[in-house]
């Protein structure tokens, strides 16, 4: 049987971020550590009802279930770089306009304070994790989860992420993890796919 998931392309050219995310980083990011999440999950469902089965279907099934927690990480995982990747495109970042800055504005207190809490989301998970601003409950929130969990299992609407792993960030910025997240958030986060992800929420 044909291995169910397959790496998704990446929505720009691999240098296209550069200097934030060199094509180096990329080679490696989506290259090999997307690539080994979307290899490892098709071997943990080969042969059982979960390969007919959505990524995010496998990701609520397993969510909190230590006895799956392979499948847990690995689905999640897929899930969380193909949403990374287009939560950022080149030439873009700064202030948003239209219905997500309006409720921006409504929910945190306007883009400055947005940057400034969502910059600490980032800086603040210890460890391996993600930042995320999502809808939840008809309101944005801005969160960090650790490791692969993702907002999707609480009920939320992802609108856009950041991944802080070291590998997003370590051959560009070595420890610099501020110096990544204020970059992105400054010149690569795709408003564009917040405000299409806004209307699905
Ligand atoms: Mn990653």
């Amino acid at each position: 049987m044909a291995a169910p998931f397959t790496l998704p392309a990446l929505p720009w050219a691999d240098n296209a971020l550069d200097p934030v995310i060199s094509a180096n980083t990329m080679s490696f990011h989506h290259g090999k550590h997307h690539k080994a999440y979307v290899d490892n999950l098709n071997k943990l469902v080969e042969g059982t009802p979960m390969a007919d089965q959505s990524l995010e279907a496998i990701i609520q099934a397993s969510a909190g279930d230590a006895s799956k927690a392979g499948l847990f990480n690995n689905s999640a995982q897929i899930w969380n770089h193909t949403f990374f990747w287009h939560s950022m495109a080149p030439n873009a970042g700064g202030k948003p306009t239209g219905k997500v800055a309006e409720l921006i504005d409504r929910d945190l207190g306007g883009y400055d304070k947005f940057k400034e809490e969502f910059a600490k989301a980032a800086m603040g998970r210890f460890g391996s994790g993600w930042a995320w601003l999502s809808l939840k409950d008809g309101k944005l929130v801005i969160s960090s989860t650790p490791n692969a969990e993702t907002p999707l299992t609480a009920g939320a609407t992802p609108l856009l992420t950041i991944d802080v792993w070291e590998h997003a960030y370590y051959l560009d910025h070595q420890n610099r993890r501020a110096d990544f997240v204020n970059a992105v958030i400054d010149k690569l986060l795709n408003w564009n796919f917040a405000s299409e992800n806004l209307a699905k929420g």
